[in-house]
C-alpha cells in the first residue's frame, strides 16, 4: 500500500491537523475512513499494532496512548513510510509526555516547548479565519487554552459557531472551516489584548518562560484558563509584578499577627501561608528558573531581616516541613535531611534516637532556613542545589 499523494507537514501543524490532510488528499472522506483502512493494513504488518491507531481524530496525539505510546510511535512512522515523507518530521509533530513536572502537574512536551498538560485543549479547538483562507492547516498553539487571538492577524480565534452555537472542533467535524451542523464558520468577536499579548508570548521565544506561570496562576487563584478573561487578569497581576504577591503575602503575615493562638515558634509555616511553597513550583520552566519562587524567597528574606530573632518568637520563627525547606532551598528533602544530620539545620524538637524525620513533619525554622538559603545564593545554578560538606 502507498499513498498516492505525498502530503508534507507543515513546521507548526498539529499531528492531528496533518492526518486529517493526509487523509483528504487521498481521497478519504476524512480521517476516520482512513484510519479504518490503515487499522487493518498495520495489523497485517505488525500483530501488535492492531488498534495501535484510534479511529477518532481527537484520539491520535501520542500522549493519549500512555503504555502503548511505543506502540502509537511504530503506527505513526509505518504511516509515513506510506506517506513517503521523513518519520523524524511527523513525529516532530506530536505532543509526548515528558519526565518534567511542573510541581504535581504532568507535562507534555512538543519539540522544544513543554507545557503542563492541562494547556492542552480537550473538547474544542478554536480557529483563525483568515489563517486558514491562506493555509489550510491548523497550527499547534490553536490547541493551547490560553491561546485565544491570532497574533499574526489581531482577531480573536473563532470559538463557536454561529448556527448552532456549539464550541468548534476540526477533530470531531474532520473539516477545518465548516462545524459539525455543516454551517461555515465565521469570525466576529472584538479583539481582546490580553488575548492578543499573551498569544504573541505563546508563539515566541519566551513561551517557556509562561507556560508555569499560566497554571500556577490558574491554580492559586482557582480560575478556569478558558474562561474569557482569565488572559485579562493574568496580564494585570504581572504588570506590577512582584508587588502583586507582596501585598498578598503581607496581608497573610498581618493576619497571622492578628489571629495567633500559638507562639509562632509552634505554629505550621502553612497555617499561614498556606501551600504557597508546595504550589510556586508549578510556576518552574524547564531549566529550573522559577519567578514565582525567587520572588517568594525575596519576600521571606525581607521578612526575617525585619524580624530578628528575638526573646519571644516572631513570624520569623514559623516552621516548616522538610518537603517546604526543600523547596526553599531548591534541593531535595533527601538534602535537608543530610544538612540536617550534619548539623547545619536544627530540628525544632528533640528527637528520639534512629527516628526519622518525616517530609511532612513541621521541624525546621524559616529563620534558619532563609540564612541557610543566603548562605548559599552565592552558588545559585541553574541545576538543583548540591550541599556539599566540606569534608
Ligand atoms: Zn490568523
Ligand atoms: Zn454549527
Amino acid at each position: 500500500m502507498q499513498f498516492l499523494v505525498q502530503t508534507k507537514p507543515y513546521p507548526d501543524e498539529a499531528l492531528e491537523s496533518y492526518l486529517l490532510r493526509l487523509a483528504r488528499d487521498n481521497s478519504f472522506d476524512g480521517y476516520s475512513e482512513l484510519a479504518d483502512v490503515l487499522w487493518q493494513w498495520l495489523a497485517e504488518q505488525d500483530h501488535e499494532l492492531e488498534g495501535a491507531l484510534p479511529l477518532e481524530l481527537s484520539k491520535v496525539d501520542v500522549y493519549h496512548a500512555r503504555q502503548a505510546s511505543s506502540f502509537r510511535i511504530r503506527a505513526v512512522k509505518l504511516i509515513t513510510q506510506l506517506a513517503d515523507v521523513n518519520a523524524v518530521d511527523i513525529l516532530g509533530l506530536a505532543w509526548r509526555r515528558s519526565n518534567f513536572k511542573f510541581g504535581n502537574l504532568a507535562a507534555v512536551s512538543r519539540n522544544e516547548l513543554t507545557i503542563p498538560f492541562g494547556l492542552l485543549r480537550t473538547d474544542n479547538i478554536p480557529v483563525c479565519i483568515k489563517c486558514l483562507a491562506e493555509s489550510s492547516y491548523i497550527p499547534f498553539y490553536w490547541h493551547l487554552k490560553p491561546y485565544k487571538a491570532c497574533h499574526k492577524h489581531k482577531t480573536q480565534l473563532t470559538t463557536r459557531c454561529e448556527e448552532c452555537h456549539h464550541l468548534i472542533d476540526y477533530r470531531a467535524s474532520e473539516a477545518l472551516l465548516e462545524c459539525s451542523c455543516s454551517c461555515k464558520l465565521t469570525c466576529s468577536e472584538q479583539l481582546n489584548d490580553a488575548d492578543f499579548k499573551i498569544a504573541s508570548a505563546l508563539v515566541s521565544n519566551n513561551s517557556q518562560k509562561i507556560v508555569g506561570l499560566i497554571s500556577w496562576f490558574a491554580k492559586v487563584k482557582q480560575l478556569d484558563i478558558s474562561d474569557a478573561d482569565f488572559n485579562r487578569a493574568f496580564v494585570d497581576y504581572f504588570s506590577t509584578w512582584p508587588e502583586s504577591l507582596t501585598a498578598e503575602l503581607d496581608l497573610l503575615t498581618n493576619n497571622a499577627r492578628l489571629k495567633q493562638l500559638n507562639p509562632f515558634n509552634k505554629t505550621k509555616f502553612n497555617s499561614v501561608f498556606g501551600d504557597l511553597l508546595r504550589d510556586c513550583q508549578i510556576a518552574a520552566t524547564s531549566n529550573r528558573k522559577n519567578k514565582v519562587l525567587d520572588a517568594i524567597i525575596n519576600y521571606f528574606v525581607g521578612l526575617v531581616d525585619s524580624n530578628p530573632k528575638a526573646k519571644h518568637p516572631n513570624i520569623a520563627d514559623l516552621l516548616l516541613c522538610t518537603f517546604d525547606a526543600a523547596v526553599l532551598l531548591n534541593t531535595t528533602t533527601q538534602q535537608v535531611y543530610r544538612l540536617h544530620q550534619e548539623g547545619f539545620l536544627n530540628c525544632a524538637y528533640l528527637q528520639k534516637k534512629h527516628e526519622h524525620l518525616r517530609a511532612d513533619s513541621h521541624v525546621f525554622y524559616l529563620r534558619q532556613i532563609i540564612e541557610l538559603q543566603q548562605a548559599f545564593a552565592a552558588e545559585k545554578s541553574q541545576i538543583k542545589k548540591q550541599f556539599i560538606a566540606p569534608w
